[in-house]
């Protein structure tokens, strides 16, 4: 589902005309060039750009009630003003000071040479921008600001609200508000939903509802709408979500299958393969290999997602229903986001399937010309069972002689397109993906409809929890020589950022600057490796090999270190600026050390002063460590749309709705959605 698809009526003509064939003052040719690189194309897009936020002229707050981290509307005199340049990165600062009459505060743009001459000693200024505690005080950071004239409405003299739109490739905000107020006096007044779903719930019409979000008439509306609750927002939510389900309950109308593998595992066969293997399952790592012998054997088609946390051992699972398709006579394919995964699961998988007569290949972009030509005859002439690989696999050439199952590792980090392309390699093939995103089983029955969700809670005996602390940066120094110990007895450590590359102020939190920094001082001596989302693949992959195999003993990254690899040697994992991550993802990442059996540690890094929130939500992981658990309280606080993070395809591509926070409308929707059909 992409985000086109979701767009609110998209069955209705009018909001799929495009902006060329709408009159709208001043939006000429160029501006719609630049619209339409950020995929808004048609007069629905332009509607459904929504204000990043909104200024209330009618709300002012005196400088010492403003409270730190939340947008904040102040209006002061400039009673000082200061150019300067950054030391290291020579980056233009503009630091001034506001004197509201209350008190005074520090504010500061970088790198905005443009405003410079704008602002000026003695003037006032309508200051938007959130305040935070840095190490000169309290301090507003590249805040928008207007410089104080009449922003009272002309005709009535009353206060207004004014909506603020991200800016897209130069157009500023003030000219989008423009065209998007343009079209709403354009929208037609004919109702999208069905009239029994308007009369339940008393909605605010389709015009009415994008109209208020964009213009609040009041504060109080304006704090509706921003907490979510607003009936025009509400309404929009719902809308979606409905056109959702529609759409979800027709594709599903439309497939009936029949043609996929039938096979009856045997409880023998299940056993020969436990017999094989080097360790005892888990409780729950077989109760979800007998569901899904279980599910075979009445003839169900296999279309599941296993979820468990980072080490509970989803791959063997995986590979035991490889093992019953080999045994009925068909083939494996295990799709991998990485070389370094499709690597380690193809060690793995030929050791322990090759005693057993399964024939495992490997496909990857890195093999000799002549393994991958070796690979593909063997795939079409059937010699191979399974094959493990990543993308490469879903190449043309690739092709089956007769696939019955897909398995695909790290479901999140492939895309739809992806996976129907594998999925068409074979005539029908059973479906099964592994994920480390612990999703609530009813949020993940929402998103994932008829696949069926299945959990692997517990975990190998051998891994103890991860012992989890909170550390100032300023006690980085603390940590550094805890590490060095942990390095002295053999082990290795991850070093985690959330940024590549900072800002002046942000040095501490990107992983290239501290990667320059780490080599000369904290860690000199020792070989530190560096892998982020920049870098091009095959480079990090050898980043990620060199650790792997212990030349490199400190690993700097971003978060593409691949959530699967295993690194049983490392025991440390530091993550810098913890409170830009989600709970789950830093879950996630903790769960990459202990994965050999010795104990490991996780240090939270937070700079300055974290607000009372934040320190909590942190708390929660010193304290937790099962993951479906953490996901939980992480998506009551933050909802499914932050939760994933915004590229995830299928989860957050919704314009209005979060399907966790808004679940009440998500399952109504659903109600009216199957009423509505039938
Ligand atoms: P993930 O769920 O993160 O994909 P893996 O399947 O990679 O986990 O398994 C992690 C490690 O634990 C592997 O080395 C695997 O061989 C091992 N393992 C899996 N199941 C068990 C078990 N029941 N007991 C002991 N070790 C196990
Ligand atoms: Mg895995």
């Amino acid at each position: 589902m992409t985000a086109a698809e979701t767009q609110i009526g998209e069955n209705t003509p009018w909001q799929a005309q495009p902006l060329a064939k709408m009159k709208i003052k001043g939006l000429g040719a160029k501006s719609r060039e630049k619209l339409a690189k950020a995929g808004v194309l048609t007069f629905g897009d332009l509607l459904a750009l929504l204000p990043r936020d909104y200024f209330d002229y009618s709300r002012i707050l005196p400088i010492p009630q403003a409270p730190l981290e939340k947008q904040v509307h102040i209006r002061g005199r400039v009673i000082s003003r200061e150019l300067s340049i950054t030391k290291n990165k020579r980056i233009p600062v503009l630091e001034i000071l506001v004197d509201d009459g209350h008190g005074t505060l520090r504010v500061v743009w970088f790198n905005q040479t443009h405003i410079h001459d704008r602002i000026i000693k003695n003037q006032t200024l309508s200051l938007f921008g959130k305040i935070r505690y840095e190490r000169n005080g309290r301090t507003m950071n590249s805040p928008n600001f207007e410089v104080v004239a009449a922003h009272a409405n002309p005709e009535t003299g009353e206060p207004q609200i004014e909506p603020v739109y991200r800016e897209i490739g130069g157009l500023r905000s003030a000219q989008i508000n423009g065209w998007v107020q343009a079209a709403i006096q354009q929208i037609p007044r004919e109702e999208t939903l069905p009239a029994k779903v308007m009369n339940h719930f008393l909605f605010p019409s389709h015009a009415e509802a994008i109209s208020r979000i964009h213009n609040p008439e009041n504060s109080v509306q304006l704090d509706q709408i921003l907490k979510r609750q607003d009936p025009a927002w509400r309404r929009l939510v719902f809308e979606e979500f409905f056109h959702f389900h529609c759409q979800r309950i027709q594709a599903k109308q439309q497939v009936p299958s029949r043609h996929y593998p039938r096979l009856q595992p045997h409880d023998r066969e299940r056993d020969a393969f436990l017999a094989k293997l080097p360790f005892q399952l888990t409780g729950d790592q077989r109760r979800v290999i007998d569901q899904m012998t279980a599910w075979l054997r009445g003839g169900k088609k296999l279309n599941s997602l296993i979820q468990g946390d980072v080490g509970c051992g989803k791959t063997v699972v995986g590979l035991a229903m490889g093992w019953f398709f080999k045994l009925a006579g068909w083939q494996t394919v295990l799709l991998c986001p990485t070389v370094v995964l499709a690597d380690q699961h193809y060690q793995k998988a030929a050791q322990l399937l090759a005693t057993l007569g399964v024939r495992c290949a490997l496909l990857t972009g890195k093999r000799s010309r002549t393994e991958i030509r070796e690979v593909l005859e063997g795939l079409g002439g059937g010699q191979i069972d399974l094959v493990i690989g990543t993308h490469r696999l879903l190449a043309e050439d690739v092709v089956f002689a007769k696939l019955g199952l897909v398995l695909i590792d790290e479901q999140q980090r492939f895309g739809v397109a992806q996976r129907a392309s594998l999925l068409q390699k074979g005539r029908e093939p059973h479906y099964l993906a592994f994920s480390a995103t612990p999703i609530p089983r009813s949020l993940a029955m929402t998103l994932f409809g008829e696949v069926d969700v299945l959990q692997i809670r517990q975990r190998p005996a051998f891994q103890k929890p991860v012992r989890t602390a909170l550390k100032r940066a300023a006690n980085r120094d603390e940590v550094v020589a805890f590490a060095r110990k942990r390095l002295d007895a053999g082990e290795s450590v991850f070093w985690v950022f959330p940024l590549i590359e900072g800002e002046a102020e942000d040095e501490e939190r990107s992983a290239n600057a501290m990667w320059q920094r780490f080599r000369e001082n904290e860690f000199a001596g020792v070989s530190v490796g560096l892998v982020h989302g920049r870098l091009d693949k095959d480079r990090v992959d050898t980043e990620m090999t060199a650790f792997k195999e212990g030349r490199h003993r400190v690993l700097l990254a971003t978060t593409v270190i691949e959530v699967g690899v295993d690194v049983p040697k490392a025991t440390v994992m530091v993550i810098e600026g913890a409170d830009y991550f989600g709970l789950s993802q830093l879950h996630q990442l903790r769960g990459r050390v202990g994965r050999g059996g010795r104990q490991a540690f996780c240090f939270l890094m937070v700079d300055g002063v974290p607000d009372k929130d934040q320190l909590q939500r942190l708390r929660f992981l010193e304290k937790h460590d099962d993951g479906f658990e953490i996901a939980e309280y992480d998506l009551e606080r933050r909802g499914a749309g932050e939760f994933f993070g915004k590229r995830q395809s299928g989860v957050s591509d919704f314009q209005f709705g979060d399907p966790w926070r808004d679940r009440d409308l998500m399952q109504a929707a659903r109600q009216a959605a199957l009423a509505f059909l039938q």
